[in-house]
């Protein structure tokens, strides 16, 4: 059973304060971030000569016409040019958010060892493909492959590797820079679709891709933290007993300023994709989400794995989510494209229906929940007892707050897991209780 082991691991000191520099400073951060927020005027001009994608984006709805949120949202974060994320590490204390992984290492530490605990319950395959999706820097990854380097069992008896999606040059520059000692740009030459190939400083094969679809396919764990909620969603409003879609125009009165409109005909994304009974009179929806969601069913069925997705969301009952952040502080969505990070909330019923009924679902559950059931209480004791001193201590209470108190992160985050079909059963027998998701507290 997953706690067996786990006890193993939690009561290691072998698992040491590597990232513990990322702490404190980190912890204000987040208060600030999603508790203080509030619309920021913005410094920097908001004109097309100074920002050279609102130059991009007018001209084009000049041109065309207005486009979708969605089409924005691609633009304003993954354009290859001048794209939020491709250029510049917007993650922690001087960037503009900060995510659990980079809180404390704590957090990843515990879905290394939920990762292990599903490979025991899944039969110990031969083979494990640890697919990460939207990686960051790599810390949570890091995190994740120091608990397997201390599980030798499952070191020399399963062939891991380790594949990347990453859409950003310069994460993925991080990336292999904090998990190799050195890495390469894959060659034109080569055949397979990774663009960057190394080997961790653990040992174990690991690769970059723009797409889930060319990662590999067998026996895999898809881990997705804070993924979902970067990807272009739609904006649909219900007028009388149709559906119109919220578009994203230039202001005729402001020619610089972006606003946005109503488009005039029924949506053809509406048609596709909300309910015929829905209630809500405004929803999101993201048909990246549901190709991506719809590869991971059918990859865990075919041949087995688990996914773990965790994000702020909610079940298909919010309406208007979608917000900006920059330097910790809400910011105006269609304020100076490409200088502040565009969200919305994951909406997990969504996820659900497009994933099919071939595979099973666990939660969402609040991160709260996840983390003690996962057992932080007593890694936690842990590391307290192992701290040298009073600061360090402090550091470590401090970060385990902000990642627990339902006030912080505690509530607002919800961890989501899929399964192939047969874990259900399993978890209802009590054979192979599922960890994270049922209730079991180790202190
Ligand atoms: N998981 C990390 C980082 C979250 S930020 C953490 O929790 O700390 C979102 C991550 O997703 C970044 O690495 C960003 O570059 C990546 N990303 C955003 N859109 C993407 C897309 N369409 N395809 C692949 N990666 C994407």
């Amino acid at each position: 059973m997953w706690w067996f082991f786990s006890f193993e691991i939690m009561m290691s000191s072998n698992v040491r304060f590597k990232h513990f520099g990322r702490t404190v400073n980190h912890v204000r951060s987040v208060f600030a971030a999603r508790n203080v927020g509030r619309y920021q005027s913005s410094k920097t001009e908001n004109s097309p000569d100074s920002n050279p994608l609102l130059k991009y984006l007018t001209m084009k709805i000049k041109a065309t016409g207005p486009i979708t949120v969605a089409e924005y949202m691609r633009e304003v974060l993954t354009n290859p040019f001048k794209g939020y994320y491709m250029h510049h590490d917007m993650l922690g204390e001087h960037g503009d958010f900060v995510t659990s992984p980079e809180i404390s290492q704590i957090f990843g530490e515990l879905i290394g060892i939920w990762c292990i605990s599903e490979w025991i319950s899944g039969g110990k395959s031969k083979s494990l493909n640890l697919v990460e999706l939207g990686p960051g820097r790599g810390s949570l990854m890091g995190d994740i492959l120091r608990v397997f380097n201390q599980f030798q069992y499952l070191l020399n008896t399963c062939d891991i590797s380790i594949h990347l999606v990453e859409v950003s040059p310069k994460l993925s520059e991080i990336q292999a820079l904090n998990l190799t000692e050195k890495s390469t740009e894959a060659k034109h030459e080569d055949t397979s679709s990774c663009y960057k190939t190394g080997i961790t400083k653990t040992g174990l094969p690991i690769n970059w891709y723009y797409h889930i679809q060319d990662v590999p396919s067998g026996y895999t764990f898809y881990i997705a933290h804070e993924f979902f909620d970067a990807l272009p969603i739609h904006k649909l409003q219900k007028m009388q007993d149709e559906w119109r879609e919220i578009l994203i125009d230039v202001d005729p009165d402001i020619p610089q300023k972006l606003r946005f409109v109503l488009g005039s005909s029924c949506s053809l994304i509406a048609k596709t994709f909300v309910q015929a009974d829905e209630k809500r009179n405004h929803v999101e929806v993201c048909p990246e989400a549901a190709i991506i969601i719809q590869k991971l069913a059918n990859q865990l069925t075919k041949y087995g794995g688990a996914a773990l997705i965790a994000d702020y969301g909610h079940s298909g009952d919010k309406e208007d989510t979608f917000r900006g952040f920059r330097s910790h502080q809400l910011h105006n969505v269609l304020l100076n494209p490409g200088t502040a990070d565009l969200t919305a909330d994951v909406d997990f019923n969504f996820l659900k229906t497009m994933a099919g009924n071939t595979v099973s679902f666990f939660g969402p559950i609040t991160q709260h929940e996840f983390l003690k059931n996962m057992g932080i209480n007593l890694r936690l004791k842990v590391l307290m007892e192992n701290a040298k001193d009073d600061t360090m201590q402090k550091h470590l209470m401090q970060s385990y707050d902000v990642l627990m108190n339902p006030d912080k992160m505690g509530k607002r985050f919800q961890f989501f897991s899929i399964f192939p079909p047969g874990r259900l059963e399993q978890t209802s027998k009590n054979k192979y209780p599922l960890a994270g998701f049922t209730e079991l507290e180790m202190s």
